[in-house]
């Protein structure tokens, strides 16, 4: 069966202002859903508290609507439960790099094999506009009654740093591009977060559609840019570019894929090398007998000393 983007659009109203960029995310992510075929039986998308995290409501799977900052937690839970499951983090950037920035860093440090969608907006739009952690300092957005006086996060650095073996950043109005990035980091074989720019237009009157579109570029317009990196030696040798490219957001904002490591081995393949037989019988798919048990007592008789 070839599934269409609508097939995965729930019947749910989406309750999100006119214009807002989480429009084109959304979009974006059903056609990723739809490209690359995904059982929605076998879909996990996983929100936290926001606007952007309402997704859950839109998008047909199996859905968490989670607690604050919580998202990331809960989704690792998941797909170590069921390795099998596709798993979807959506969430803003304050649910996901504020409240929840010390799981947002633990996920790259396990390289759990899993996508966040950071629906990055600079304000906490659900709770009337507040200083986002994304929002540049000395900005002031139509809700401060001052201007933003605390630096910004940038999401792409932190999620280097943590460990993410998949970094990218998309536009929430170029739907094609986002949606190739979205299916992408799904297709990527660890943890990966696409960081997408979206206006809110009701909260943030300073990053606009116009102020996006005359700064953004693909990273791809370069064609000797080559983002894959196979070996510690060859992220030696490319990490200097790819830094810089991430830390370019100023007059010019490059979107793209930044970084793909494709050598570094997930949690899951770390828990199977400790507890041989993890991935063909994980905890998820075995019968619940009895109340479940820590998992390592599932596995008692095989773990080994490493
Ligand atoms: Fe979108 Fe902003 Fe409205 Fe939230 S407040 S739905 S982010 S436009």
């Amino acid at each position: 069966m070839v599934r269409k983007w609508i097939d995965y659009k729930t019947e749910a109203w989406v309750q999100w202002c006119p214009g807002c960029g989480d429009f084109g995310i959304l979009n974006a992510i059903y056609r990723a859903l739809a490209e690359l075929d995904i059982d929605p039986s076998k879909l996990v998308i996983v929100g936290g508290i926001g606007c952007s995290s309402r997704s859950v409501y839109y998008i047909k799977a199996n859905a968490i609507h989670t607690i604050h900052g919580r998202a990331i937690p809960v989704a690792s839970g998941v797909k170590l439960a069921n390795p099998e499951l596709t798993v979807v983090v959506t969430g803003g950037d304050g649910d996901l790099l504020g409240i929840g920035g010390g799981h947002f860093v633990a996920l790259g440090r396990r390289n759990i094999d899993m996508t966040v969608v950071v629906y990055d907006n600079g304000v906490y739009g659900l709770t009337k506009g507040q200083a986002g952690p994304t929002l540049p300092v000395w900005l002031k957005t139509k809700a401060l009654p001052h201007p933003n006086i605390q630096g910004s996060v940038n999401p792409l650095l932190l999620a280097f740093a943590a460990g993410y073996t998949f970094i990218a950043r998309g536009y929430a109005f170029h739907l094609n591009q986002l949606k190739d990035l979205i299916k992408a980091a799904i297709q990527h074989r660890g943890a990966a977060v696409v960081d997408v720019l979206q206006p809110c237009p009701t909260y943030n009157d300073i990053m606009t559609n116009e102020w996006y579109e005359k700064r953004i570029y693909y990273l791809s317009e370069d064609s000797s840019w080559d983002p894959v990196v196979r070996s510690p030696q060859e992220l030696k040798e490319k990490a200097p570019k790819i830094l810089e490219k991430m830390m370019e957001f100023e007059d010019r904002i490059p979107l793209g894929i930044f970084y793909q490591n494709t050598y570094m081995e997930t949690l899951e393949e770390r828990l199977e090398k400790l507890m041989p037989g993890y991935l063909s019988s994980p905890p998820g798919r075995r019968p619940v007998t009895k109340p479940l048990a820590h998992p390592f007592e599932l596995f008692k008789d095989k773990v080994v000393q490493v």
